[in-house]
């Protein structure tokens, strides 16, 4: 049976998701936050199988750049579970499009920073939702043992759900105050650990985060299946630290965290990230001079770094990632706080910023920028690579008077657009 919560999606105004139990999609509009997409689906058992770590984020927006989080390595990112959209292109042109149906634009689209057209409509991919959710959190000291894990687990994501962990994440600890921060609100903060005790090499310590999903039926089992992947790792002994929790509380977990950080004036703030794909053969470089030599040892937010599988990215999508079959994730998720500590400021994170990048491609690490800013058409072009041709194309074909996502500085618009941006 199809459920159905309030009217189709159709022309004219938002409407509520519609999912369809017996195909296992649901349809929504480009505005819809997937927090709202989550509670419509549960209502059928049935959820998105890609996450973005925050479900605060809407539905075009994240499509419109690649939406991941720790179970992109198993499902591809959220730009890989969408199986049909409704966009409107530059053109004024409503279209639907799908793998089968105006498919030039269905790839153009997704991952494609707005640049095409609107999103005003997309169907996603659903599975049976989990009840509840295993979630650990173990340490290294050594860099190499961490990566090493990683992709261990990243690569057994042919294997049966019960043989694998369904998320796989991580994140940097270069400095003791980072434990107690906003993302690692895991450990306690009465029984807080000391990186000096552990032994971290060069101070920084390395957190595996992972999970595996259950419900009742799978309940007997959870601790043996866990127990079995842990026993491959080769993670500090001491330092596993485990949680259990429903499913949506799980993936609403950075809500929670907002919660706090709002009440204390701490959201709203500047966020100079950094966001990057960086190859699997350079992620150890990439330790060397960034994690224990440019950051110091202080951080002013989380470092996430998990790897993921590039075969599980669709390489007509507008998205690019580096040419390698492993690359890594690094988000360095950083505020700036007027707390008058200058490396806390934003001139200190953004020019902090800045000599990564610089080292990166001193370095030759070949990375690719996620959620990417270029201020000239020339970065832009070496951004996209080999795509760029393909790029200027599709924005040729749905999008000839360059009126969309003019901010981005990827195409100058057109003398005949009569939008064209002053600032320019
Ligand atoms: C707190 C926070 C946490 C985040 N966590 C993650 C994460 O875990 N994983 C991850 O992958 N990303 C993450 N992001 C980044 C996020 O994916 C992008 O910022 C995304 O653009 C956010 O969507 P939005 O709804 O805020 O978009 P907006 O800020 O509203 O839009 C951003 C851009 O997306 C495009 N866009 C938006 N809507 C549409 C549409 N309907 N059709 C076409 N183009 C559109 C436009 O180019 C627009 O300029 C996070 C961002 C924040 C602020």
């Amino acid at each position: 049976m199809s459920g159905s919560r309030g009217s189709r999606l159709g022309a004219g105004k938002p409407a509520q998701p519609w999912v369809s139990e017996k195909l296992r999609y649901v349809d929504v509009w480009g505005g819809e936050l997937w927090i709202d997409v989550l509670k419509s689906t549960l209502d059928y058992g049935l959820a998105p199988k890609s996450w973005t770590d925050y479900l605060y984020l809407s539905v075009g927006g994240t499509l419109s750049n690649g939406g991941i989080s720790g179970q992109a390595f198993n499902h591809g990112p959220q730009i890989s579970n969408v199986y049909e959209l409704d966009v409107v292109t530059g053109k004024g042109d409503l279209m639907t499009c799908s793998e089968e149906q105006n498919s030039e634009l269905f790839h153009a689209v997704l991952g494609g920073l707005g640049q095409f057209g609107i999103i005003t409509r997309a169907r996603i991919a659903l599975e049976p939702a989990p009840q509840r959710v295993r979630w650990i959190r173990v340490l290294y000291s050594n860099f190499s043992a961490f990566t090493h894990d990683q992709e261990h687990l990243i690569s057994l994501h042919e294997q049966p759900a019960s043989q694998k962990f369904d998320y796989v994440e991580g994140f940097v600890i270069v400095d003791e105050g980072l434990i107690n921060n906003w993302r690692s609100s895991f450990f306690s903060p009465r029984n807080p650990v000391k990186i000096s005790s552990l032994g971290a090499d060069g101070g920084v310590l390395y957190c595996l985060e992972i999970t595996k999903n259950y419900d009742e039926s799978t309940a007997d089992t959870i601790d043996q299946e866990v127990e079995a992947l842990l026993k491959k790792l080769n993670f500090i002994p001491a330092s596993v630290f485990t949680t259990d929790l429903p499913y949506v509380d799980f993936l609403d977990r950075v809500h929670k965290a907002e919660l706090k950080l709002r009440s204390k004036g701490l959201w709203d703030v500047p966020h100079p990230w950094l966001n990057l794909f960086v190859p699997k053969s350079k992620i150890a470089d990439f330790d060397e001079g960034v994690f224990k030599g440019i950051l110091g040892n202080k951080t002013s937010g989380p470092i996430l770094i998990y790897p993921m599988n590039k075969d599980k990215w669709d390489e007509r999508t507008s998205v690019v990632t580096p040419d390698e079959d492993i690359f890594y994730l690094v988000a360095l998720l950083r505020s700036a706080l007027d707390t008058g500590d200058e490396t806390q400021s934003l001139d200190y994170l953004t020019n902090q910023n800045r000599l990564i990048l610089k080292f990166c491609d001193e370095a030759g690490i070949n990375m690719k920028q996620y959620l990417p800013h270029y201020p000239t058409q020339e970065e832009w072009m070496d951004h996209f690579g080999d795509k760029w041709s393909l790029f200027y194309r599709r924005k040729m074909e749905f999008d000839p008077r360059r009126i969309l996502a003019t901010g981005q500085r990827i195409f100058k618009p057109s003398l005949h657009s009569k939008t064209a941006s002053s600032s320019w």
